[in-house]
């Protein structure tokens, strides 16, 4: 059972590359952001807790992220995930760690996809979602900075992180991640 993070920052391919392993091995792909537009679609509490949040790059609370998450895992019926977009936070790292704890998840492996920054303020400028416009992205580049990347330093002390180039075309990375969890 691949039990997988991708991480990296916003526009490094992350989710792009979950879906083609989650399709390739047969995972689910567990994308909090999507989980959250969807919310925000549906006009949910949580969609409305969170629309303005993500309109601003902001994080939404831990608790709320930690729940949904926690959640979703319960109900795992393929043979295994991809986490995309979580965790973001060391509090959600911390979380997730006793959640797989009790989940009794124990072979987990962080991909961490790696570009660097010109070339991904160029991708996200290119996408087109609407928490896509530049002064957001200034933002969401200050909180990948500032919250997320020290979860990276966490899982490096204590899980197994596969380096991954994220600048290449879309195969060739695929392809290096695929060869690279083979080895496990
Ligand atoms: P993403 O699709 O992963 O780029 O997420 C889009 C937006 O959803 C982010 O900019 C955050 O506002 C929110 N979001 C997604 N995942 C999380 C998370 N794990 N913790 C807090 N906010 C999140």
């Amino acid at each position: 059972m691949y039990q997988l993070i991708i991480f990296g920052p916003p526009g490094v391919g992350k989710g792009t590359q979950a879906e083609l392993i989650a399709e390739e091995l047969n995972l689910e792909h567990i994308s909090t952001g999507a989980i959250l537009r969807k919310a925000v679609l549906e006009q949910t509490d949580l969609g409305k807790k969170a629309k303005e949040i993500m309109d601003k790059g902001n994080l939404v609370p831990d608790e709320i992220m930690n729940g949904i998450v926690k959640e979703t895992l319960q109900k795992i019926k393929k043979s295994g995930f991809i986490l995309d977009g979580f965790p973001r936070t060391l509090e959600q790292a911390k979380a997730l760690s006793e959640i797989f704890k009790e989940l009794k998840f124990n072979k987990v492996i962080i991909i961490n996809l790696k570009a660097d920054e010109n070339e991904i303020v160029n991708r996200l400028l290119n996408r087109g979602r609407s928490d896509d416009t530049r002064d957001t992205i200034v933002n969401r580049l200050k909180v990948y900075n500032d919250a997320t990347a020290p979860v990276k330093d966490f899982y490096e002390k204590s899980g197994t992180v596969l380096e991954i180039d994220g600048m290449g075309s879309i195969e060739k990375i695929n392809s290096n991640i695929l060869s690279k969890l083979k080895e496990f």
